[in-house]
């Protein structure tokens, strides 16, 4: 039958979507895990027993082993010490272990104010300060994490909310009810997208028990009229014996006339009776074919659509809202991708990373809003001025990652200078006033026995040699090579 090949395929379409729906969850779920593992890292060198505790989040992630009940639990604890924390004075604390990746160096402006205070007040300054950042830091991870999960609407607001407190409320109190709800959502986020799959699950498992009736009642419809076929092979075979014994027995003519004539009109009722029965099962099928075509186009119009919103949200979940960039995840797709080619190729591949200078200044002086259009401006000009084959990402807050296939770093750095400069030469306005925005980069080659991370590493360098160079420049990591 033609339309099992259809059957058959809306099968592999179906388990197609759910293959997709699976990969795109767990990406979420990375992303979310990896976030987490940075807010962890942030918080550290606290209290010892809160370290233990962060210790053991980290770990449960590192083996997959989350479960929801236990990190409830595990949550209440976390809280307990963070209120703790405010009972402990705050000189006789751990000096907080920050990871540079995580967290910015303190301003000049705040060390300067601590140089002139008491030994004391110095130290309650700086955990202040310390404290202030990780807010900061932690309102700028949930701003990406909110760009790559979707909350319930009321969850959403209650977000963005909690994330403007943290990214600009001074009141400790507040900030550390804050952070607490990070933790709240980040597990509302994971359950949520939990729940979603679970659901499409359940409805695949419906359509699948659709298509599986069907099937039965086609193949019992099918043993039935064979069931019907060999009794009237068998009704007519005997008849025809019955004939052919009376044949032989019987001398008279009109005798055998009148059997033969009974036989065959007892042929002719079975004859009859198989017609009309088939014509029932073959009416009785293709109604249920009818209704089952019409199953099928339903589910196949849904599958379509659930298709569509499932490559929706993979673009979502690969691309930076604000600059419409590839984001963080994108780019750690492609940065494997093109690792994986230059280990088996060796051709030239240059990774460089960008930073916006003294970009904090632009937030400070025009505010948050103006510091968003700089980020789409300046993400525009890096669009518009690549060649199609290179690639750039928003890799978090004003710093912008690239990969130049087939070109080595000599050679990116002619493309980087020339948007260097003509980035620089950008007449911005905010406020009637003219303001130049600059930025700094670092760019390195692949070279033998590189990992993604030695080459992101060396990149990071690069660029912080350009900063300590005085800013707007891009500088060229040296490899051993060269
Ligand atoms: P440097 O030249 O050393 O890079 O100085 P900087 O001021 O650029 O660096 P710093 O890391 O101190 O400040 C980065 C600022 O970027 C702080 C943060 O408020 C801001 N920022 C991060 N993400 C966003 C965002 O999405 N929108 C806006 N408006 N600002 C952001
Ligand atoms: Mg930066
Ligand atoms: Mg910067």
């Amino acid at each position: 039958m033609s339309s099992d090949q259809s059957w058959k395929e809306k099968y592999f379409q179906e388990l197609e979507t759910a293959e997709h729906r699976t990969e795109r969850w767990k990406a979420e779920r990375n992303t979310l895990e990896r976030m987490l593992v940075r807010t962890c890292l942030a918080s550290e060198g606290q209290a010892p027993e809160l370290d233990r505790l962060l210790a053991r989040v980290r770990s449960d992630l590192r083996k997959n082993k989350v479960d929801v009940d236990s990190w409830k639990e595990l949550q209440e604890q976390i809280d307990r010490q963070v209120a703790l924390l405010d009972d402990v004075p705050a000189h006789n604390k751990n000096r907080p272990g920050f990871s540079a990746e995580v967290v910015p160096e303190p301003e000049p402006s705040a060390r300067a104010e601590d140089e002139t205070d008491s030994p004391d007040s110095a130290a309650d300054a700086e955990d202040e300060s310390q404290r202030l950042r990780i807010a900061r830091r932690v309102g700028h991870l949930l701003g990406q994490l909110l760009t790559q999960v979707s909350l319930e609407p009321d969850a959403e607001t209650k977000a963005r909310n909690l994330q403007r407190a943290l990214l600009s409320s001074d009141n400790w109190d507040e900030l550390r009810d804050g952070l607490n709800q990070v933790a709240d959502l980040i597990v509302a986020a994971v359950t949520r997208s939990q729940r979603e799959f679970e659901g499409f699950l359940k409805r695949l498992d419906e359509r699948l028990e659709v298509l599986q009736e069907h099937f039965s009642v086609q193949s019992s419809a099918q043993s039935g009229r064979q069931a019907a076929a060999e009794a009237l092979d068998r009704n007519i075979r005997e008849e025809i014996e019955l004939v052919g014994r009376h044949i032989e027995a019987s001398d008279d003519i009109q005798d055998l006339k009148q059997s033969v004539s009974r036989h065959l009109e007892f042929i002719g009722q079975a004859v009859g009776r198989f017609r009309v029965e088939e014509t029932e099962r073959e009416k009785m099928l293709s109604e249920q074919l009818l209704a089952v075509q019409e199953k099928v186009a339903v589910m196949e119009a849904h599958s379509e659509q659930m298709q569509g919103l499932v490559r929706k949200e993979r673009e979502r979940a690969l691309t930076d809202l604000l600059t419409q960039l590839p984001n963080r995840e994108a780019w750690q797709e492609r940065l494997s991708f093109e690792f994986n080619r230059w280990k088996r190729y060796q051709y030239p591949l240059t990774v460089g990373v960008m930073d916006i200078d003294l970009f904090k200044r632009v937030n400070d002086s025009y505010g948050h809003k103006a510091g968003d259009r700089v980020l789409q401006l300046v993400a525009r000009e890096i669009k518009n001025r690549l060649r199609n084959t290179d690639f750039a990402a928003r890799f978090g807050g004003e710093e912008f990652v690239l990969l130049f296939p087939e070109t080595r770093a000599e050679d990116a750095l002619m493309v980087m200078d020339k948007l260097r400069s003509h980035i620089s030469a950008l007449p911005f306005h905010f406020g009637g006033n003219p303001v130049t925005i600059t930025f700094s980069a670092g760019l390195t080659d692949f070279i033998p026995g590189d990992t993604e991370e030695t080459v992101f590493d060396r990149a990071d360098r690069a660029l912080y040699s350009a900063k300590d160079a005085g800013r707007n420049c891009v500088r060229v990591s040296p490899t051993e090579s060269q």
